[in-house]
C-alpha cells in the first residue's frame, strides 16, 4: 500500500484512534488521504485551516432505538443511525441502508464517501448517510411498515428539505421510502416532498430515479472506454449483485450491445453463457422479491446456478472485458482483481460503494485497467435524487427522456472533472486521484469560504 505523507499519516492515525472498531471508515478515509497529500502540498491554506481533520469529524451523529412489533405480536428492537457528515455544499444528502451488518462504522464510511460523490455531481448537496441493522429479508409488508414508522418517529426531527434529505440504499427501495414519507407527513402535517428522494411516481418521485444508478454507471464506463476508443458493443460483462444498481446496469449495458453473462446475490451466482434475460430477472427481483436461484430455475438449461460461488472466478473460464461490481463493500479482493487482470479485463466501474478492497484498487491502477471508483461511477443515483429535489421544489415533474438526458449530462460532467483533475496532477486516467481531489477541493473551498464551520 502506498505510504502517506508524514503530516497526512498523523491525521490518519488520529482518525483511527478516535474511531476505533470502524475499519471500513478507516479504509474510506485512507483512500482519500492517499490522493490528498499533493493538494495540501500545493495549497497550504487547507492544512492551516485543518480542513482534513474537520472533514473526518461528522457535523452530527444520531443513534437511536427503533422498537417495533412483529406479526406474532413480539416486541423487537433495532438500532437506527443517521450521520450528518458535511453540509458545506447543501443539505445532508445520502441514502438509508437496512441490513443486519450495519454498524456506525458502516454508516460513517458511506457518509464519508457521499461527501465527495455529491460534490462531484456539481449539485448543491452535502453528504450524509443512515440506516439500521434491521433485516428486511423475510419480513412481511406490515412488519416493514411498522419498522419504518418507528424509525421515522425518531428521525423526522432531524430532517427537512433544507436540512437533511435521505433516500434508499441496500434494503431500502420505493416501498420503504413510501412508508417513511407517509409517517413524516403524518407527524409534521407537511406535504414536504423534498424531504426524501426515491419516492414512488404517484407521491412526488422522479422518473429515471429507479434506473439512475445503474444507467449512470454504464454512462460513466462508456466515457472511460471512449478514451481508449472502446465501447460496450460486443463486450463480455460481469455484474455482481442483482439489486437496483445491478439490474439497471445490466439493462443499459445490454442496450449498448454488451453481453452480460452473470450476476449474483448473497446466496450464489447465476451464469448464462448466452446472456442474462433482463426482463425475467427484473420481474423475479422487483415484483416477486425473489432470489437469483429462482431466476435460474425458471431459465432452465439457459442458466447455471452456483450456490455460494465467487462471481469473479468466472473470469478464469471465459474472457471478461468489463467488470461492474454492484453488490456491496469489499466484495472484490486482490485475488479477484489479479484474476480479472490476467484474463484481459479492460475496465472496472464500481456500482456499489467501495466494492474493491484497497489491494484490488491498487492492482487495477498498476495494470492500467480503466478503473472508475464508486464515488464517481455510481453518482448517477444521488444526482437524480437532486433532480427529484428540483422537481419537488418547483412542483413540477419532468419527462423520462428529459430526465435521462440530464443524468447523462451529469455523468459526462463527472467524467470530465475526474479526467481533467487527474491530468492536472500528472496522472492522466487515474480516476481515483481525479475523483478524490476534485471532490475534496470543492468541499474544502466551500468550508474555507464559510469561516470556521
Ligand atoms: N444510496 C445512494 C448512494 O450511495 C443514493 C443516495 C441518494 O439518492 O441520496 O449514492
Amino acid at each position: 500500500m502506498p505510504e502517506l505523507e508524514p503530516r497526512i499519516q498523523k491525521i490518519y492515525d488520529q482518525v483511527v484512534r478516535r474511531n476505533i472498531s470502524e475499519p471500513e471508515f478507516h479504509q474510506a478515509a485512507r483512500e482519500v488521504f492517499e490522493s490528498i497529500g499533493r493538494v495540501i502540498a500545493k495549497k497550504p491554506e487547507y492544512a492551516e485551516a485543518s480542513i482534513l481533520e474537520r472533514l473526518c469529524e461528522p457535523e452530527r451523529q444520531i443513534i437511536f432505538r427503533v422498537p417495533w412489533v412483529d406479526d406474532k405480536g413480539r416486541v423487537r428492537i433495532n438500532r437506527g443511525f443517521r450521520v450528518e457528515f458535511n453540509s458545506a455544499l447543501g443539505p445532508y444528502k445520502g441514502g438509508l441502508r437496512f441490513h443486519p451488518t450495519v454498524t456506525l462504522g458502516t454508516v460513517k464510511f458511506l457518509g464519508f464517501e457521499q461527501i465527495f460523490k455529491n460534490a462531484l455531481t456539481g449539485m448543491p448537496i452535502g453528504g450524509g448517510k443512515g440506516g439500521s441493522d434491521f433485516d428486511p429479508k423475510g419480513k412481511s409488508d406490515g412488519e416493514v411498515m411498522r419498522f419504518c414508522q418507528s424509525f421515522m418517529t425518531e428521525l423526522y426531527r432531524h430532517l427537512g428539505e433544507y436540512t437533511d434529505v435521505p433516500a434508499g440504499d441496500i434494503g431500502v427501495g420505493g416501498r420503504e421510502i413510501g412508508y417513511l414519507f407517509g409517517q413524516y407527513k403524518r407527524i409534521t402535517n407537511r406535504y414536504e416532498s423534498g424531504v426524501l428522494t426515491g419516492k414512488g411516481l404517484g407521491i412526488g418521485g422522479s422518473l429515471v430515479r429507479t434506473e439512475a444508478t445503474g444507467y449512470g454507471l454504464v454512462y460513466f464506463a462508456q466515457e472511460m472506454l471512449a478514451t481508449r476508443r472502446e465501447s460496450f458493443a460486443d463486450k463480455k460483462v460481469l455484474v455482481s449483485g442483482s439489486g437496483n444498481v445491478a439490474l439497471y446496469a445490466i439493462k443499459k449495458a445490454q442496450e449498448l450491445g454488451a453481453d452480460v453473462v452473470a450476476c449474483s446475490d448473497s446466496s450464489g451466482v447465476v451464469y448464462d453463457a448466452g446472456g442474462l434475460d433482463f426482463e425475467l430477472l427484473r420481474h423475479i427481483k422487483e415484483d416477486e422479491r425473489g432470489r437469483v436461484a429462482d431466476y435460474a430455475a425458471r431459465r432452465g438449461s439457459a442458466s447455471v446456478y452456483r450456490a455460494g460461488d465467487n462471481l469473479w472466478t468466472i473470469a478464469a473460464e471465459t474472457k471478461i472485458d468489463i467488470a461492474l461490481p454492484c453488490a456491496t463493500q469489499n466484495e472484490l479482493n486482490g485475488h479477484d482483481a489479479k484474476l480479472l487482470i490476467e484474463n484481459g479485463v479492460i475496465a472496472v466501474a464500481e456500482g456499489a460503494n467501495m466494492p474493491s478492497t484497497p489491494e484490488a484498487a491498487h492492482a487495477f491502477d498498476e495494470a492500467k485497467v480503466l478503473f472508475g471508483p464508486g464515488k464517481a461511477a455510481n453518482a448517477g443515483g444521488v444526482a437524480t435524487s437532486a433532480l427529484e429535489m428540483q422537481q419537488n421544489a418547483s412542483r413540477d415533474s419532468w419527462s423520462f427522456d428529459y430526465t435521462e438526458d440530464r443524468l447523462a449530462d451529469i455523468m459526462r460532467g463527472i467524467h470530465v472533472r475526474c479526467a481533467d483533475t487527474s491530468e492536472q496532477y500528472g496522472e492522466p486516467g487515474n480516476y481515483v486521484l481525479g475523483a478524490n481531489i476534485s471532490g475534496f477541493t470543492q468541499v474544502a473551498n466551500a468550508m474555507l469560504a464559510m469561516g470556521l464551520i
